[in-house]
């Protein structure tokens, strides 16, 4: 049986197929040490180490190929990513989950377990991706 933890990044990397370098560790650490998305630059700026924005650019189109990561587009264009749960793998992202952005920190969070409406596209059309934002308080700004 395959082992699917999310405690190890080198296993993440494994099990995705993705060669184990040490931007990709450390990138993948950011993500799994926070519990809302990232940005381009949320990440260029914690990454400790001589790491210029086209390899980090390049990490994080490799995740989202790989099914490591999901993009988040938000309202403003500002791109975020978030962690894949297992399901993901090359070329398929099986998620459709919600995407909720806070209005008073301004960060973005995966909603998972909510029931999202399927939608039957018309004839012709076919599906690739589907996004849910919603827009609002999150529950740590609402505690204080
Ligand atoms: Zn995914
Ligand atoms: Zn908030
Ligand atoms: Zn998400």
């Amino acid at each position: 049986m395959k082992k699917h933890t999310h405690s190890n990044g080198t296993t993440l990397l494994e099990n995705h197929k993705l060669r184990i370098t040490p931007i990709r560790q450390q990138v993948l650490g950011l993500f799994m040490g926070k519990p809302h998305a990232l940005s381009h630059s949320d990440i260029e700026q914690t990454l400790v180490g001589d790491f210029d924005r086209v390899t980090i650019y390049r990490t994080l189109t490799s995740f989202v190929e790989k099914g490591l990561v999901h993009k988040i587009p938000a309202e403003n264009g500002v791109v975020r990513y978030a962690l894949c749960k297992d399901s993901c793998s090359e070329e398929q992202h099986h998620h459709s989950h919600v995407h909720f952005n806070c209005g008073t920190c301004g960060q973005t969070f995966c909603l998972e377990n909510i029931s999202v409406p399927t939608i039957t596209l018309p004839q012709g059309y076919s599906f690739t991706d589907m996004n849910y934002l919603t827009t609002g308080t999150c529950k740590n700004c609402n505690k204080q």
